[in-house]
């Protein structure tokens, strides 16, 4: 059932009008002039509108076009009923934001007709209203789940590389120093090997979860960036504040104290960190800067695990 606003000046097409409604099974609401009708359609939210063309306050071209405005994001059908039959009145009538035009009298079978074709294409529109919204949150859940990690929910590392590239560009505008780390879980492999797979899985969750509270600022990033690999973008950190925060990502990994009976580093699982504090006048690649990461890594890995080492420090 729809709620039909009847806009007309003659009292005897109101009352023709209003019994064809109700005979439709809707249910009718009436103004007398322009001005009433922009009121009620404010107040009630009708779902049609039958629009009368000439009456004496304001007529219903410009009742049409104060409707139209009304409507931000909806759609309300609005047919006209006039007594000129001109196809320029008609032309108007559509101009003005009708969907339709019928010349009066008209009758209760073809007023029926109108009404159900308007309804056919509400229902069609509010579908179409519905699926684009359905569509609109699948592309969200998509665009975020393209960039996390399954097992961890750290961000993935195509997320990774795309952060980076950007916060690197903008190190360089903004002249700041870039902070990028690389992790890698000690002995992981004899973990496995060990403890089995599903223990690994769980352990690098909770790493990721520890690793998550590193970083502080709305900036910072922490993605997995492999297997066991844990990788972090820090905009903004000067090679003081990197160290620091290397020396944290040891000690929370530590601090979980997740046993390993087969690390010869400690009786618990351990992490080793190469970080780089990039000088914004370095004209370096994305690509470069994740090799000298790596390098340093690979340096605290000879110094014996669950250490930091920054990459300046390597240079010959
Ligand atoms: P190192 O101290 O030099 O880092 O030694 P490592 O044993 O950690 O290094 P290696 O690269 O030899 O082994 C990495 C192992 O990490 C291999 C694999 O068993 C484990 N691994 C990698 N990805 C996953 C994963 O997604 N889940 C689990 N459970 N294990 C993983
Ligand atoms: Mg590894
Ligand atoms: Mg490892």
């Amino acid at each position: 059932m729809l709620q039909i606003l009847i806009v007309d000046d003659s009292p005897t097409s109101r009352v023709a009008l209003t019994k064809s409604i109700e005979r439709m099974g809707h249910r009718p609401i009436v103004a007398e002039g322009g001005m009433q009708a922009i009121e009620l359609y404010r107040k009630e939210s009708p779902g049609l509108v039958l629009l009368d063309v000439m009456m004496p306050d304001i007529d219903g071209y410009t009742v049409a076009r104060k409707i139209r405005a009304l409507q931000v994001d909806e759609w309300v059908p609005i047919i006209f009923l006039s007594a000129k039959d001109d196809d320029q009145d008609l032309e108007r009538g559509i101009e003005a934001g009708g969907d339709d035009y019928l010349v009066k009298p008209v009758s209760h079978i073809v007023l029926s007709a109108k009404i159900r074709a308007m309804q056919r294409i509400d229902d069609m529109r509010q579908k179409l209203l519905y699926l684009s919204r359905q569509l609109a949150v699948a592309n969200r859940e998509l665009e975020r789940i393209s960039h996390q990690d399954g097992l961890t929910g750290l961000a993935n590392r195509r997320y990774f590389d795309f952060y980076l590239s950007q916060e690197l560009m903008r190190a360089k505008r903004s002249n700041t120093v870039l902070s990028v780390m690389m992790c890698d879980v000690d002995a992981f492999k004899p973990y496995n090997d060990n403890y089995g797979h599903l223990a690994g899985d769980e352990t690098l969750r909770k790493v990721a979860k520890a690793l998550t509270g590193i970083c502080k600022r709305p900036g910072d990033l922490v993605a997995r960036y492999g297997g066991e690999e844990f990788a972090f973008v820090m905009p903004d950190t000067p090679a003081e504040g990197a160290e620091q925060l290397a020396l944290n990502i040891l000690r929370a990994v530590s601090d979980l104290k997740i046993p390993h009976a087969f690390s010869a580093v400690a009786p618990y699982v351990t992490i080793s960190v190469g970080y780089i504090a990039c000088n914004p006048a370095q004209d370096i690649t994305t690509d470069a800067l994740l090799l000298q990461a790596d390098e340093a890594l690979y340096q605290a890995k000879q110094m014996g695990r669950n250490s930091a080492f920054a990459f300046a420090e390597t240079k010959r």
